[in-house]
């Protein structure tokens, strides 16, 4: 016994919780029209995973839960629980007993358990198809369903009859695999394109890798010969410095050595110029002197003339001085005869005037008086004047004389003190000449040396600025070399360098070539675009290791997609050949039940292939308007349709074939008879049937009771059924009522009880 027991809580009619255990073969399920029955049946499609709501007579997954009554709520969720026992290992599951619970909640919310687990669908439905219990339901026949695989199409009745045989796993399986194939093909597609669209980018990246390889190489080459450059003209530098100090400060010794002794000698050259004064105060005294003996001699002529004239005033004073006192030297002025005259011819003009004689008589003798006084007066007089002039100028002389005396005194000592000091200058002069020779000869000496000097000077200051220039260069050099090369470059100044004699002896011309060479790299290295290596590097790393994963992805899904197309190829096989052999099983049972049922006939299910339409017919079914698809679309429909089941039967005695001429009667014994075959090939551990038997007359309903009892002994049976034949099969029976509340109860009943119940 596989199937334990069932247990509903708030699932339709069922408001509280209801347990039904089946510890019998058959039980049967027996109650009033309306009072739960069908609900149970339902519970069972419900908690196996039925996914269509309507099937179990509902428009929403609300309408499952309990809706409430007058005396009792209704409920948040409907909940239905089924229990197996595994003790068999019909589920592949390592627990004794397996519980799967499904509940739904008013917001439709569903939820699997398994064990205690929640879970999804699709376990539930892997699980329950793992111990033959499938989705098709072709164990759960529910109320006037009992035909329905007579009614079915051909395709779905190959569905049903796969789900019977328990290939439905297989066809899990194989949905699956061809699931996994489609999404491995479209991965392989993705793959595939991924790695066409980065194979132009791979290559491009390759070939700059190649560029940059190349750099690299370029910049190796750089280096070792920016190494040797920089380390050989470095060392150049410092020697060439090194030189120049060494010759320069023995110059710069003797240069300021110089500069003492041309001081010296410039010193007394200075000298030597007061020399030139002196000669030329020795020319100018000559000079003075020459003028002054000239004055000299003009003063000597003067002094000479004045006394000469002296001496003749001199004279004169003295013959004038004795003439002065004899009369006849005595001489009257002319003006003082004019005056004499005067007053004579005035006293005369009074005189005439006059007519007495005795005032002319006394004029006259006034006139007498006069001419006596006159001569008087010129008699008495000495005439000192020229005497007087002569003394004038002789004094005059003599002043002039003591004057040229003293400009004579003077001149004679400006002459003597000329002499003087011209005595002594040429005893300077004569004396100096000789140390300013050797001064002379010093100055040239000194000047010559210093010349020297001072152009080995200038010569190595020249070389200094080409060195400085040199230098710089090498700056400039280094900067370049550090941009191209990194700080390496600056590694060969820590390279433990030996001055070696021959290699600064080398001609500069050798460094010259290194340099060439260096600008030539580095001319390539600018045209490769050096720079971003590392990156480009990085970048070609990933994206090949990106190509070899996604190689390797497409290899493995590749691998993976043949695996899968092996599998379904070796399920299709298994579904093919269980399903032939299942359905010969079938038919044997089919055509021994279809007798048993019918007293006799025939019943067989044969394999068809859909009626291939042709061209003409889909044409046919345009025109009559009976497919809205275009033709081409419906003519490959057609073709590509499955192969299904058909079932044929032929009743006894009667000439009928096919199932359309089936009376309802028969309709339900042939597909009764069907289904029982279908569930004995391949036992599912329970089957439920809703009122399969309500067609049958009473003949009938005991072969159906016999057929069932049969069928027993490999599946439990839950029957829910009217029938009092039926009910007689059953071990156990279960009474449905519904109370007032409109809520079901359960009861386990007795036969007689169950018989009055079901009335
Ligand atoms: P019959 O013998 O006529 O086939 P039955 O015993 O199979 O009848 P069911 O069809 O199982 O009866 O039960 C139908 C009853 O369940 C109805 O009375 C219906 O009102 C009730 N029912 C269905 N869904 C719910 C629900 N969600 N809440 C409450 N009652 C419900």
């Amino acid at each position: 016994m596989y199937l334990k027991s069932i247990e509903l809580s708030g699932f339709k009619s069922f408001a509280k919780k209801s347990e039904l255990s089946f510890t019998s073969p058959i039980s049967a399920i027996v109650g009033p029209n309306g009072s739960g029955k069908s609900n149970i049946a339902e519970a069972f499609s419900f908690v196996l995973g039925e996914q269509s709501i309507k099937s179990l007579r509902g428009k929403k997954g609300e309408d499952l839960i309990w809706n409430g009554s007058t005396d009792s709520p209704r409920a948040g969720r409907a909940s239905v629980k089924v229990i197996f026992d595994n003790s068999l290992k019909i589920f592949p599951l390592d627990y004794e007993t397996v519980t799967i619970e499904r509940v739904v909640h008013r917001d439709s919310v569903n939820e699997y358990i398994i064990n205690g687990s929640q879970v999804r669908l699709r376990d539930v439905v892997e699980l329950l198809a793992s111990a033959h219990i499938g989705a098709s339901g072709h164990h759960i026949i529910s109320q006037g369903e009992a035909d329905r695989i007579l009614n079915a199409s051909i395709k779905e009745r190959k569905s049903m009859i796969e789900d019977a045989l328990g290939l439905k796993l297989y066809q899990y399986k194989k949905q699956e695999s061809e699931r996994k194939l489609e999404k491995t093909r479209e991965n392989i597609k993705q793959v595939e394109s991924l790695r066409r669209e980065i194979a132009p980018h791979l290559r491009f990246l390759k070939r700059q890798v190649e560029k940059v390889e190349k750099s690299l190489e370029m910049k190796k080459e750089l280096q070792e010969k920016a190494l040797e450059y920089c380390k050989r003209e470095d060392q150049y530098i410092k020697h060439t410095e090194e030189k120049f100090n060494k010759e320069k400060i023995p110059l710069l010794v003797k240069e300021k050595e110089l500069g003492k002794e041309l001081n010296i000698a410039k010193q007394t050259l200075e000298k030597s110029k007061n020399k030139d004064e002196k000669i030329t105060e020795l020319i100018n005294l000559d000079k003075n002197l020459h003028a002054i003996r000239g004055e000299k001699d003009d003063l000597f002529r003067e002094f000479g003339r004045l006394d000469g004239e002296l001496a003749s005033l001199m004279r004169m004073v003295k013959k004038q001085e004795e003439g002065a006192h004899s009369d006849a030297h005595k001489t009257v002025t002319l003006a003082s005869v004019e005056m004499l005259s005067e007053q004579i011819a005035a006293k005369i003009r009074s005189a005439k005037n006059l007519n007495d004689i005795s005032p002319i008589l006394k004029i006259l003798d006034e006139v007498t008086a006069f001419l006596a006084d006159f001569v008087d007066n010129n008699k008495n007089k000495i005439d000192n004047s020229l005497v007087t002039d002569v003394q004038k100028d002789i004094d005059h002389l003599k002043n002039s004389k003591s004057q040229i005396e003293k400009s004579l005194e003077a001149v004679k000592k400006k002459e003597n003190d000329l002499s003087r000091r011209y005595e002594i200058l040429k005893t300077i002069i004569e004396k100096e000449k000789d140390s300013n020779r050797d001064a002379e000869k010093d100055v040239f000496r000194i000047m010559a040396e210093s010349g020297d000097v001072r152009s080995k000077l200038e010569r190595i200051k020249a070389e200094e600025e080409t060195l400085r220039v040199v230098k710089e260069d090498f700056k400039r050099e280094l900067t370049e070399l550090a941009t191209l090369l990194g700080p390496a470059v600056l590694h060969w100044s820590h390279s433990v360098y030996v001055q070696n004699e021959n290699e600064l002896s080398e001609p500069r011309s050798a460094q010259e070539e290194r340099r060439r060479a260096m600008e030539k790299i580095k001319i390539r290295l600018e045209d490769s675009g050096g720079a971003g290596g590392a990156e480009t590097l990085k970048e070609y790393t990933e994206a090949s290791e990106r190509d070899t994963f996604l190689e390797k992805e497409l290899l493995d899904l590749e691998k993976s997609a043949s695996a899968l197309s092996e599998l379904i190829r070796d399920l299709d096989a298994r579904l093919s050949s269980e399903f032939k052999e299942g359905l010969q099983k079938i038919n044997t049972q089919f055509k021994q039940y279809f007798a048993l049922m019918f007293g006799g006939g025939n019943a067989e299910l044969t394999v068809v292939a859909p009626p291939k339409r042709k061209k003409s017919d889909v044409d046919e079914l345009m025109e009559n308007g009976e497919s809205e698809k275009t033709g081409e679309a419906a003519f490959a429909e057609a073709t590509a349709a499955e192969e299904g089941i058909e079932i044929d039967v032929s009743l006894p005695k009667k000439k009928i074939k096919g199932l359309l001429m089936l009376s309802g009667g028969e309709r339900a014994l042939t597909s009764i008879a069907l289904l029982f075959a279908m569930s004995g090939v391949n036992p599912p551990p329970f089957i439920i049937l809703d009122e399969t038997d309500a067609a049958l007359d009473e003949a009938n309903s005991c072969k159906y009771g016999d057929m069932m009892e049969d069928l027993a002994k490999f599946s439990q049976l839950i029957v829910i059924t009217h029938n009092r034949e039926t009910m007689s099969r059953a071990g156990i029976l279960y009474g449905v009522t519904m109370g007032l509340g409109g809520s079901s109860r359960l009861l386990s009943v007795a036969f007689d009880e169950a018989v009055a119940i079901a009335k």
